[in-house]
């Protein structure tokens, strides 16, 4: 069961109104590196996971990243509430309430107008929260590492967030927010340790002949050589015929088809072949003014030229 008390996870103190800053923040509300997202992520895999020990972290963590979300939309509502008041009152003329609406450069007319100031499940930029921001795929292994990834990110938002606002309540608040999510990745992170073995993800092992192999795919000056490729890790394979075909195969594509499929696919490759031959007028061709078309003597050439300087031989062979 769920229970919720009155007191806020951290006290929040906002200075002044800002709904420029509270549409910025709707990033870490409805964002896909957001709190909400966050608190379906764990709170999903908690009810999946049978490791008792996962399963209450997971119900700690989602838990508590909804306590997150109740600051980060607390904020939201009261940066925004002297500008709701104004709107909704009609205490200012149209065109003044116009520009302090909008005149921060940002969306958050959208959030005045269509959401009247709360806390609305959007990113910044008003685009709609969806389950799809959660990607956990049912394995600890696979989803631990994912959430690692994840609380990094949204430590990073928060710290894009701390530098861009200088209400010193919002900012520790923030702060207070940002910390929270590396006690999650070091939490996460000890979890995935405390499982063994947890590489690779699953548990299939790799084909031996390629879990080591590096392929330097891309080559030129640039070439770099460091642990991800090493000699001491990998297998380093730069010649491009050993990157080719590298299971001892012929490397082209084989298909087996009964007899009457092999005919209709054979039928519908002869219907649509191309003859190489033909040298076909287009319309753009026939659309190029005269001058245009002889300028060029590589498009003098070309049948659309021969049928500028002989009307009617377009198609000359
Ligand atoms: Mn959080
Ligand atoms: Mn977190």
């Amino acid at each position: 069961m769920f229970a919720h008390n009155k007191r806020l996870q951290y006290t929040v103190r906002v200075s002044e109104t800002n709904p420029g800053l509270a549409n910025l923040l709707l990033e870490q509300f409805g964002g896909p590196q957001g709190e909400l997202a966050a608190a379906c992520r764990y709170f999903t895999q908690a009810l999946a996971e049978d490791d008792p020990g996962r399963k209450d972290m997971l119900m700690d963590i989602a838990t508590e990243e909804l306590s997150h979300l109740e600051v980060i939309g607390t904020i939201v509502a009261m940066l925004n509430k002297g500008a709701k008041g104004r709107i909704s009152e009609g205490v200012e003329e149209e065109a003044e309430m116009y520009r302090s609406i909008t005149g921060a450069g940002n969306d958050s007319h959208v959030t005045q107008v269509l959401y009247g100031g709360g806390p609305a499940l959007t990113n910044s930029g008003g685009q709609l929260w969806n389950a799809g921001y959660i990607d956990s795929i049912g394995d600890p292994s696979a989803d631990l590492r994912s959430n690692i990834a994840a609380e990094a990110r949204a430590k990073i938002i928060y710290e894009r967030l701390i530098n861009a606002t200088d209400d010193p309540g919002v900012k520790e608040a923030l702060g207070f927010l940002m910390t929270r999510e590396i006690a999650h990745q070091q939490s996460f992170e000890k979890a995935l340790y405390s499982m063994q073995p947890n590489f690779p993800p699953g548990k299939l092992p790799g084909d031996p002949r390629f879990t080591n192999a590096y392929f330097n795919m891309s080559q030129g000056e640039g070439d770099m050589r460091g642990p991800w490729n090493s000699d001491d890790n990998f297998r380093y394979i730069t010649d491009r015929d050993e990157q080719q075909a590298v299971d001892g195969g012929t490397g082209l594509p084989e298909l087996r088809l009964k007899p009457d499929e092999l005919a209709v696919a054979k039928q519908l490759v002869a219907r649509t072949s191309s003859d190489p031959t033909s040298d076909p007028m287009t319309g753009a061709e026939l659309g190029m003014g005269p001058n245009e078309a002889l300028l060029d003597p590589a498009t003098a050439s070309s049948a659309q030229a021969r049928s500028r300087l002989a009307p009617g031989t377009g198609k000359t062979h």
